[in-house]
């Protein structure tokens, strides 16, 4: 879960450098935090230092999803997206924080207002329509991919072969399209 999403073409956005490098910092600052001894002046210098790269990581996020939504928005006149649970989602998996902190809450409600305004749509398709089992090509659900491990597959009806995200996104554009058009 180290990107933010996988869409229907294959594109990929990675977080930039300079924000996995603060994270990097931040985490490396807060392990420092957590074995210094507690209510000692050096702690407390350490809380303050560790609450500024905090919040630098914090902002660079947020720039992040703001680029990245505007540039969508701009893109494309309609965006389908899955209507994920990722709190729900982290628990079950055991991802733990990385899910609920690669900021996509965040990022769909940047994307939600921002094609508002400019009189574009988002459509949410339930988290419970067979995106990742379901061939976009033929139709044919294939019980195998509910293993999460299985990132890539071929059909053994239609014989194609499927990057396993970008499969699941074709499914919920066609699925979300089908709604608008319904
Ligand atoms: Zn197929």
């Amino acid at each position: 879960m180290h990107e933010l999403y996988k869409d229907s073409n294959g594109n990929v956005p990675e977080y930039p450098r300079y924000y996995r490098k603060s994270e990097k910092k931040l985490q490396k600052e807060q392990r420092k935090l957590s074995l210094m001894q507690k209510d000692s002046k050096n702690c407390e210098k350490q809380r303050i230092k560790v609450a500024g790269r905090h919040e630098k990581v914090a902002n660079q996020r947020k720039d992040f999803l703001h680029k990245q939504s505007r540039q969508i928005t701009n893109t494309y006149d309609c965006v389908c997206i899955e209507n994920l649970d990722m709190q729900a989602m982290s628990q079950t998996l055991h991802f733990g924080k990385s899910v609920s902190d690669n900021g996509w809450g965040m990022f769909t409600e940047f994307l939600r207002y921002k094609l508002e305004e400019a009189r574009k749509m988002l459509v949410k398709v339930d988290r419970f329509f067979a995106s990742s089992q379901t061939c976009s090509c033929c139709g044919y659900k294939n019980p195998a991919t509910k293993d999460l491990s299985v990132r890539e597959w071929i059909c053994p009806e239609c014989g194609i072969r499927h990057d396993r995200d970008v499969n699941a996104a074709i499914n919920i554009r066609n699925e979300g399209m089908r709604l608008v058009l319904a």
